[in-house]
């Protein structure tokens, strides 16, 4: 039985060196085409879209025993439904048609290989509940700095409990969907009243996302050595922020119309099986978590993170550099505390990491932390500066983990902001 993460695997289908989709990694998304505009679902691999009901129809997947329409979806979700074992046969089952050897629907690859640029990849998932956490110590630090006390940029729970808030789904977007400036009230000078326009200050922020496979049941606490069974994948994302907006709105109740404007997510759900050889440990947690909290292994990922800027000029400029196992807390310990006091969670559900910053100035994972609330302008090869992002501007999220040859990406979540309506 093949393995879709034998690292020996290769692919009769050619995977240009530094390809975010070698054999290996086989993510799910959905696509649709000029000639075939129904939304289906599908894998990647090299420069290919591999479309999924075509090959269905060819019964490839007979032996997997999965309900006739489930490949022509407008989402994964009913796929996530089928559980962790029958989407690990059906990456292997891929893996198997697509390695070098096989014979079995090479020549009839035209009907379901699509050229990446010639499809319109969509929403990959139908959001439920998103959740956004503030799970990176320096991300965390950064903000404390700036806007509290410096030698206590911490609050007191932050090492205790993976601080987070509910966002909004309904305004989640896939890559490539551009969205107005947001407006809506300000105050720019402290005591004085607040106007009424497009913010001053908007920014991105440097994320991951995972997507929950499996629901659970209202008052079913998940534990940690369980929560990797309801994690289906992961996204790139970028929480778009106001920070004019919830620098004014947050108090008491947290982030509200600052945030709910727009986050845009990467087309590809990587699963966690395919980011398995790229564990690492996290950070050490000082004090020791609470009981509930407490894990065994390695629950980290080394995924390298990039923001790129660019101008409406065409001038690009890579801001940040990160990695996602600066992660103070891990996705299981966010799961963990997300469901201890016995809310459910449901297929689709997406839990952002917070912004993840790393240790030094070029890995911030915002504009508020790279410009130092506008103190450190960035230079643009144009010529313009940045300390927040200008209308025209696109931000380019790229995310991938690499190790002795091979490389599983996430591809990219872009977007561009057009000026305030
Ligand atoms: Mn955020």
């Amino acid at each position: 039985m093949i393995q879709a993460n034998d690292p020996s695997l290769t692919s009769w289908i050619e995977v240009p060196a530094g390809s975010d989709f070698p054999i290996q990694n086989l993510p799910f998304g959905v696509f649709r085409t000029p000639i075939n505009p129904s939304p289906r679902l599908c894998t990647a691999i090299g420069n290919f879209v591999v479309d999924l009901p075509v090959l269905n129809y060819m019964s490839v997947f007979d032996e997997l025993d999965f309900p006739p329409d489930l490949f022509v979806q407008p989402s994964i979700n009913g796929l996530m439904k089928q559980g962790k074992q029958q989407v690990r046969k059906l990456r292997n089952r891929l893996a198997e048609l697509l390695s070098e050897e096989n014979e079995e629907v090479r020549k009839n690859a035209w009907h379901f290989l699509h050229p990446m640029e010639k499809v319109e990849l969509l929403m990959p998932v139908e959001v439920g509940d998103y959740t956004d956490f503030y799970s990176s110590i320096e991300h965390a630090t950064n903000v404390g700095m700036m806007f509290r006390d410096p030698a206590n940029a911490l609050l007191p729970n932050w090492r205790h409990l993976p601080v987070g808030y509910h966002g909004r789904s309904s305004s989640i977007v896939v890559s490539g969907t551009p969205f107005h400036r947001p407006s809506g009230q300000t105050r720019p000078k402290d005591d004085e009243p607040p106007v009424f326009g497009p913010s001053r200050q908007l920014d991105f922020e440097l994320e991951t996302a995972f997507i929950i496979g499996r629901n659970t049941e209202l008052g079913q606490p998940v534990s940690t050595a369980e929560a990797e069974d309801y994690i289906f994948g992961m996204v790139l994302f970028n929480d778009w922020s106001a920070r004019d907006l919830q620098q004014w709105e947050y108090v008491p109740l947290g982030p509200f119309l600052g945030k709910n404007f727009a986050s845009s997510i990467s087309p590809w759900v990587v699963t966690l099986d395919a980011l398995e050889p790229f564990r690492v440990n996290g950070p050490e947690q000082e004090p020791a978590p609470l009981s509930y909290l407490q894990f065994q292994g390695a629950r980290n990922y080394d995924i390298q993170l990039e923001v790129a800027i660019r101008a409406e000029s065409g001038a690009e400029k890579t801001v940040c550099q990160s990695n996602f196992s600066y992660m103070y807390w891990n996705m299981c310990q966010q799961l963990v505390h997300h469901t201890v006091n016995g809310c459910n969670v449901r297929v689709g559900d997406l839990c952002a990491s917070g912004t993840i910053s790393g240790p030094t100035p070029g890995s911030y994972g915002s504009m508020l932390e790279i410009a130092w609330k506008g103190t450190r302008p960035v230079d643009m090869p144009d010529g313009s500066k940045r300390s927040f992002l200008q209308d025209g501007d696109t931000v380019i999220v790229k995310g991938w983990a690499e190790k002795d040859g091979l490389r599983i990406g996430f591809g990219e979540a872009t977007g561009q902001v057009l000026p305030a309506l």
